[in-house]
C-alpha cells in the first residue's frame, strides 16, 4: 500500500488497473456485464473494459430495474479544450440517462478557479463550450442539470457547509496530502455535487452514480464516509455508488491527455485539418522499419491510434479486424493512419455542424454567474 495514494490534482498513469481492486476494494464491471447490458443495451464502455471497475453499482441497478429514482452525477473543470477523454465521460451520461438515470453535471468552476487559477472570464466561456459538446455529443438536455459550482440553489451550499463539519484536518491531510483553502472548499464542493440529488430540494434520487477516472476516488471514499456521518442530520441521504474508467493516454504517448501539451490531445472544436495532423503524428506501436512490421507485426496495445479506434473511432468489426491486421503485420501504420483519419474527419464534421448550432442557444441551458 506504500507509495500507492491516488491525487485527484496530480497526473499520474494508473499503469495497473489491478491494484485498485486489491488496495481500494473495487469491484471489477465485467461481473456485472450481463446485467448491465440487459438494462442498457449492448456498449463498448463495459464490453471492451473502458469502465472496468465500481462500488455498489450493482445497488444502483437495483434502483434502476425496480423503477426507483436514479441519477448520476458528474463534473467538468471547463479549464481547457474539450477533447476526446471529455468524449468518453460524455457516453457514460448518454448510456446512464439510457437506463433512465436523471444527470447533474457541474462545471467545476470554483475548482478551475482555485486549483488550476484559471482566469474567470475564461471559465465560463468554456463552461457554455462544454455544455455545448455534451449536448451535441447526445446528453438529453431534458433529462439533465447542468450548473455552475458557484450559482446554483441553496440547499447545494448548505450541505456544502454541514459536510465541512464532518471532517478534521488531518483527515484532509492523510487522503490529499498538503491541502490549501481553496482545494478544502474545491473537496467539499464535490462533496455536495455528489451529495446533492438525494436532497428533497433536488428531486430526492434514491441512488446516485459517480462515473470517475481512478485518480478521483480519494473523493469518492472520503463522500461515501461523510454521507454515513450525514445521515441523522439530513434525511433521504446514502453511499454513492461508483464506476471507473482507464484514463485515454496523450496521442504524444504521455500519461493523459492534458490541456497543457496540445499535441496530447484532439480537441472536438479544433480545425479538422489540425485533428487530422495530430493524428498523423499519434504516438503508435508500430515496429521501426515497413520490413520489421511485416514480419514481426506492430504493437497496438501500445498504439494512441488503436486506442482511439478502441474508445471513440471503431464498431466491434472493425476493431478485431485492425487489431489482427496490426498483429499480423497485414497492415503499416502509414495506411491505418489513413483509415482512422477518415474516421475521424468524418465525425468531427457532423460534430461541429451540431456543436454550431446549439452554441447559438446554450445559455437556455446553463445558468452563468455575472463573474
Ligand atoms: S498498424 Fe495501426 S494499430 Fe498497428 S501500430 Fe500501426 S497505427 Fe497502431
Amino acid at each position: 500500500m506504500e507509495n500507492f495514494r491516488l491525487d485527484p490534482w496530480g497526473h499520474i498513469y494508473i499503469e495497473e488497473y489491478e491494484k485498485l481492486f486489491k488496495y481500494f476494494g473495487l469491484s471489477p464491471t465485467k461481473d456485472l456485464l450481463k446485467r448491465i447490458e440487459s438494462i442498457g443495451g449492448k456498449s463498448r464502455l463495459y464490453s471492451r473494459g473502458i469502465v472496468f471497475a465500481h462500488r455498489d453499482l450493482d445497488k444502483f441497478l437495483d434502483v434502476i430495474e425496480r423503477g426507483g429514482k436514479a441519477a448520476l452525477v458528474t463534473g467538468f473543470m471547463p479549464s481547457g479544450p474539450f477533447h476526446f477523454g471529455h468524449k468518453m465521460v460524455a457516453d457514460q451520461i448518454i448510456y446512464f440517462q439510457k437506463m433512465g438515470a436523471r444527470a447533474f453535471i457541474a462545471m467545476a468552476d470554483a475548482e478551475a478557479y482555485a486549483v488550476r487559477r484559471i482566469p474567470r472570464k475564461k471559465i465560463l466561456e468554456n463552461a457554455k463550450i462544454y455544455v455545448a459538446n455534451l449536448i451535441a455529443l447526445g446528453v438529453r438536455p431534458e433529462r439533465a442539470t447542468f450548473y455552475m459550482q458557484t450559482n446554483y440553489e441553496p440547499a447545494y451550499y448548505r450541505l456544502m457547509q454541514m459536510a465541512s463539519s464532518k471532517v478534521t484536518i488531518s483527515e484532509l491531510k492523510a487522503i490529499y496530502g498538503d491541502v490549501e483553502p481553496g482545494k478544502i472548499i474545491a473537496v467539499f464542493t464535490q462533496v455536495a455535487d455528489i451529495l446533492h440529488p438525494m436532497l428533497d430540494e433536488f428531486g430526492r434520487y434514491e441512488a446516485v452514480v459517480v462515473p470517475v477516472g481512478p485518480d478521483q476516488d480519494p473523493h469518492i471514499r472520503l463522500t461515501r464516509d461523510i454521507a454515513e456521518r450525514l445521515r441523522s442530520d439530513v434525511p433521504g441521504l446514502s453511499k454513492p455508488a461508483s464506476t471507473y474508467h482507464k484514463l485515454m493516454r496523450g496521442l504524444d504517448g504521455g500519461e493523459k491527455m492534458s490541456s497543457s501539451r496540445p499535441e496530447s490531445y484532439i480537441s472536438l472544436n479544433e480545425p479538422i485539418e489540425t485533428a487530422i495532423s495530430k493524428l498523423m503524428n499519434a504516438y503508435t506501436g508500430g515496429r521501426a522499419t515497413a520490413e520489421e512490421q511485416r514480419r514481426l507485426g506492430g504493437i497496438p496495445e501500445k498504439c494512441m491510434v488503436y486506442e482511439l479506434y478502441l474508445y471513440h473511432l471503431a464498431d466491434d468489426d472493425m476493431l478485431r479486424e485492425i487489431y489482427e491486421k496490426c498483429k499480423g503485420g497485414k497492415i503499416l501504420c502509414g495506411e491505418d493512419k489513413k483509415i482512422a483519419a477518415k474516421l475521424l474527419r468524418e465525425f468531427l464534421e457532423e460534430h461541429q455542424r451540431k456543436f454550431n448550432e446549439i452554441y447559438k442557444v446554450v445559455e437556455d441551458y446553463i445558468s452563468l454567474p455575472r463573474y
